[in-house]
């Protein structure tokens, strides 16, 4: 079993909705979830015309290996109507592979730690929620750290860390 840890975001139709059916969703497909970050709302990156996200981190346990931890996410955001009509476009969901353990990987297919984590304030702040000494397997330096560098902009706390359990609600 290895610890990792996932992004998830959401700036399309209703966004919690489709945070909590992630999560449900990775429950159901080997994925024991550990501890969830707060929620937050950001301000998009790279394409800005586009609603805010809202954006947390889980804490996981699993016995996938990575990339069976990958094929595992992307199949659940096809499930929530993903769709890729260009880079950076607004998702229903996305789930990133942030931390494997201590792995570093890169390879056509997958890069982690996530290639984009260090410089990601939408992303750093949620892990620093729940694992701020963590080093970076590559660069050495902890999660606070990297999150302070970002000067954390665009991020609001939205909600506190949701307890998430039960059936997934139907999608619609
Ligand atoms: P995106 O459109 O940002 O969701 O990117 C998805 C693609 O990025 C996937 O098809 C993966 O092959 C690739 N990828 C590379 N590294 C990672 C990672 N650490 N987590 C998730 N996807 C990754």
């Amino acid at each position: 079993m290895t610890l990792a840890y996932l992004g998830l975001g959401s700036n399309l139709g209703d966004r919690e909705a489709h945070l909590r059916r992630g999560v449900l969703h990775l429950e159901r497909r080997a994925v024991r979830m550990v501890a969830l970050s707060a929620v937050y709302e950001t301000t998009p990156w790279g394409y800005s015309a586009q609603p805010p996200f809202l954006n947390m981190v889980a804490c996981v346990q699993t016995s996938l290996d990575p990339f069976g931890l990958l094929d595992t996410c992307l199949a659940i955001e096809e499930e929530e109507g993903r769709t890729r009509p260009f880079p950076n476009a607004p998702r229903t969901l996305d789930i990133d592979i942030l931390l494997y353990g201590e792995r570093i990987i890169a390879s056509p297919r997958l890069v982690v730690p996530h290639p984009r984590l260090a410089d990601r304030a939408f992303v750093l702040v949620p892990l620093c929620d729940l694992a701020p000494d963590l080093v970076h397997p590559v660069l050495g330096i902890s999660l606070r750290t990297l999150a302070e560098r970002t000067g954390a902009q665009g991020i609001r706390r939205w909600a506190p860390p949701p307890h998430w359990q039960g059936p997934c609600p139907p999608q619609g």
